[in-house]
């Protein structure tokens, strides 16, 4: 029996033409930021309905440079979660500043708004929220909370490209946002890149003079903080191509998820809090007391789990950190998490086979 994946690269890219593309870049023999970075930052900005969208290497580099283009500098204090890979964790290092880790809710497992209501004053820098999983924060209650207090919302939508709720995208509620194309994103490159979306003009430019040296025109840097982070033209040429299957994806990522949830719902685990449109089913996460039995007995089965994340932030071993506020349910997901495969390249019959498995080791167990 074949082994069913986390992801599948293969069936993700499947019957897709990216030869056409390809053979354009290189007979333009313009290989980096040129017209297809150009049509594809047009076309991903009206995705999501934001003015503004600047391409960059990777995601960690959108994080980055969207903490200095919120003007974020080394000492400040950035509020996130400690759950979500580190990701952010390493943008705020990278700049000097410091995280201030809070709680995220049981529910969702995103950043809790009651947590932040509980720390918030004007001494914070920014605020990272992480969609995580796919799922939207209550990222609109965030939003409220911060805006009154002054402080500008990051959101990391590395993992939620397309996710929405009441007609508004992942991307689009903050004062700026991240993405990561790698390739196992829900929209992916066949390598790395990344963007930094915004409504705010000023920001878009600063950010756009930072991905590359900080200049101002060729060769004369007028912003300081600038390195190199851009994105080529054989990515943007493949993003371009992926960008219009973006949403049947998400569809049929929810479409397992659905499946998952009814499959599993008198089991002793946690689900995945909605499967909805506000879900892009990135990862298809549940929660379960004891968990090396559990995996193992699917990967007996031919079936691969992965763990997001083991560690949380603050105890990663080359940053260990205070943590003056309580991380009750963070640090219990990083337990209890387990991710089953979910992927657009996965049909109803290979979710059956999931739920076989898992049925069969739940009633084994009671
Ligand atoms: C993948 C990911 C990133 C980092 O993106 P890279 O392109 O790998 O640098 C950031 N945040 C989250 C939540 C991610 O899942």
């Amino acid at each position: 029996m074949h082994e069913l994946e986390l992801f599948s690269a293969v069936k993700a890219n499947a019957g897709l033409d990216f030869i056409t593309p390809l053979r354009k870049v290189l007979d333009s023999h313009w290989y980096v930021m040129g017209n297809e970075v150009r049509s594809f930052e047009n076309e991903f900005a009206g995705y999501l309905g934001v003015e503004h969208c600047i391409s960059v290497a990777n995601g960690t580099d959108a994080l980055e440079l969207a903490l200095r283009g919120l003007n974020v500098q080394a000492g400040a204090r950035v509020v996130t979660v400690a759950n979500a890979g580190f990701y952010a964790s390493s943008a705020i290092y990278a700049i000097g500043a410091r995280p201030v880790y809070i709680d995220v809710d049981s529910a969702t497992l995103t950043l809790c708004p009651k947590a932040l209501a509980a720390v918030l004053d004007s001494s914070l820098a920014a605020i990272i929220v992480t969609h995580l999983y796919g799922q939207l924060a209550d990222i609109e209650e965030i939003v409220r909370l911060a805006s009154a207090a002054g402080i500008p919302v990051l959101e990391d939508c590395a993992q939620a490209h397309g996710a929405r709720r009441n007609g508004k995208r992942a991307g689009s509620f903050g004062a700026v946002a991240c993405f990561s194309f790698y390739p196992t994103k829900n929209l992916g490159a066949l390598g790395d890149g990344g963007a930094v979306v915004t409504n705010k003009h000023d920001m878009a430019a600063r950010i756009r003079q930072l991905r590359q040296y900080g200049w101002g025109q060729k060769y004369q840097v007028t912003l300081a903080g600038g390195r190199n982070s851009r994105m080529d033209e054989i990515q943007a040429a493949v993003l371009r191509i992926k960008l219009p299957y973006l949403d049947s994806w998400n569809e049929q990522r929810r479409f397992i998820a659905k499946r998952y949830n009814a499959a599993f719902n008198t089991f002793d685990m946690r689900l995945p809090y909605s499967t909805a449109a506000d879900y892009v089913a990135h990862l298809y996460v549940i929660r379960l007391a004891n968990r090396p039995p559990f995996i193992n007995a699917l990967k007996l089965k031919g079936i691969k789990t992965d763990i997001h994340y083991p560690i949380p932030d603050h105890r990663q071993p080359a940053y260990p950190a205070e943590h003056p506020y309580p991380l009750t349910v963070t640090e219990h997901a990083c337990e209890t998490v387990v991710s089953l495969p979910c992927h657009p390249g996965m049909t109803g019959d290979d979710a059956d086979r999931v739920i076989t498995s898992v049925t069969a080791y739940f009633e084994q167990e009671g």
